[in-house]
């Protein structure tokens, strides 16, 4: 019988490179995904298959998936990884960048999902994990534009979960808190070119003053992540959500104060920035 078959998008570098390693590990049989397939020589010389796969293509969507079941006849997980975080106050981001922040959040899990599901469906079994974030359950200023892309994310997949439970199909969403991956790097690249009014200096400069991205002491390294995925994988229940890290358990219990007690504590914070 062949291996169980494991796709990931975003395996060049952090979570999705070591969720890649996780898999293999447990001999699974790993496609690596990259928008640049050279970023992925080490998976490819550690074990893995790798290919090309940018997630706002949909026809390489579709042909990635396509040509895995032709090579391997079986997709048992589909992990989408890739993501970035575009910050910036809501006002000060453009449409188009919301839009691309969708097509690689929000529409890029879509297309993979629909590629994915009919052999899912067929087979009678399947699981498809979803990356969101603690900022898939709480949103706070100068996080508005990644948090909407996630929250989208998140309600996609509650959705999902309950089509496909008489499929046989498993749904379940990973929700980090801060992790140390390029994450950041990125992040700030992303609002770099962002046009700033000046009626947000108090977000910006919280943002600058408290690591508010890269988490500081309270983040998680990409293997902890990875191990979470896996297990979600592995199990036959998997749980509707997998918060990882102290910084998402803390945050989330935010998430079930009350509204304007949660928006009187970010005041707060943000007022000491
Ligand atoms: P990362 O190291 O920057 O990795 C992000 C991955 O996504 C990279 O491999 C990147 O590929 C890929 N990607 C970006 N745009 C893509 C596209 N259009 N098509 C295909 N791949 C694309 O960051 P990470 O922390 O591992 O992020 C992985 C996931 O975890 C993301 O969904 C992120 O939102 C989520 N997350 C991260 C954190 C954190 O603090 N790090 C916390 C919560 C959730 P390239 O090399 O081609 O750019």
């Amino acid at each position: 019988m062949t291996s169980e078959t494991v796709l990931i998008t975003g395996a060049s570098s952090g979570i999705g490179h070591a969720t890649a390693e996780a898999f293999l590990d447990a001999e699974w049989s790993v496609w690596a995904t990259a928008r640049d397939e050279s970023d992925l020589r080490e998976l490819r010389e550690a074990g893995c298959t790798t290919a090309e796969l940018d997630v706002t293509r949909p026809a390489q969507c579709r042909d990635v998936v396509e040509e895995l079941l032709t090579v391997e006849g079986r997709l048992d997980c589909l992990v989408n990884n890739a993501g970035y975080g575009q910050m910036g106050a809501v006002e000060d981001v453009t449409t188009r960048r919301l839009n691309k922040q969708f097509d690689v959040n929000v529409y890029g899990p879509h297309r993979l999902i629909r590629a994915a599901l009919p052999h899912m469906r067929e087979r009678g079994e399947g699981t498809i994990i979803n990356l969101s974030s603690v900022s898939g359950r709480v949103s706070t200023p100068g996080m508005g534009i990644y948090s909407a892309s996630k929250f989208a994310l998140e309600g996609l997949s509650d959705a999902l979960r309950g089509e496909l439970k008489p499929h046989g199909i498993d749904v379940a969403l990973v929700e980090p808190g801060p992790v140390e991956t390029a994450f950041s790097a990125r992040a700030a690249d992303e609002l770099e070119p962002v046009e700033a009014s000046g009626a947000y200096d108090r977000v910006y400069r919280f943002f600058e003053d408290f690591d508010a991205v890269s988490g500081g002491f309270a983040s998680s390294q990409p293997e902890d992540v990875a191990a979470v995925v896996l297990e979600a994988a592995s199990t036959t229940d998997p749980d509707p959500r997998y918060p990882v890290g102290p910084a998402a358990r803390a945050m989330l219990l935010a998430r079930y104060a009350p509204d304007r007690i949660r928006d009187r504590v970010v005041d707060l914070l943000y007022k000491l920035a």
